[in-house]
């Protein structure tokens, strides 16, 4: 990681945990979902409003680390008018990215691309997942709180770098 990259990602980190963007809760909204990272202790509830098949609006609550706040606020921004197959293939993307598969150059990213950061620091991966991790269970309807550490064989393994 360059110091450039590096200082871009304290920035960014920082702007977004301090001043997170559409960060309410969403009455009325066509779905929600709730997530905790244990192991962080990071709670947090994705709220969808779906036109179809696009992801119409986006919003969270919730309390967590920094990391997890500003992968939250980030996500909500990046997947706010794409389809469910967009959100998902940019989840694939970002996952990639976070657990040391893809290069940090991927152009799909965007400004996510500041979180090739975390895969220096394992145990966060987890955090920056779980807000994505959450939408998937609103997109998918499921009732029940997802944990990042109940999943199924998809699960980060924690030592997956
Ligand atoms: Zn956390």
């Amino acid at each position: 990681m360059s110091d450039d990259l590096r200082d871009l990602y304290q920035e960014v980190i920082l702007d977004h945990s301090k001043r997170p963007r559409n960060f309410h809760a969403m009455p009325g909204a066509d779905r929600k979902a709730e997530g905790y990272n244990p192991l962080c202790g990071d709670r947090e509830t994705v709220f969808l409003d779906l036109d179809g098949d696009v992801l119409k609006d986006v919003s969270f609550q919730g309390a967590g680390c920094a990391i997890s706040t500003a992968s939250a606020s980030m996500m909500t921004e990046s997947v706010k008018g794409k389809t469910r197959a967009e959100a998902d293939a940019l989840f694939a993307r970002f996952h990639a990215l976070i657990t040391g598969e893809g290069d940090g150059g991927d152009p799909e990213l965007g400004k996510l691309a500041v979180f090739s950061g975390v895969r220096e620091y394992p145990v966060r991966v987890k955090c920056a997942t779980l807000p994505w991790h959450t939408l998937k269970a609103a997109l998918s309807g499921e009732a029940a709180p997802v944990s990042t550490e109940s999943e199924g064989p998809a699960a980060e393994s924690g030592g997956a770098q």
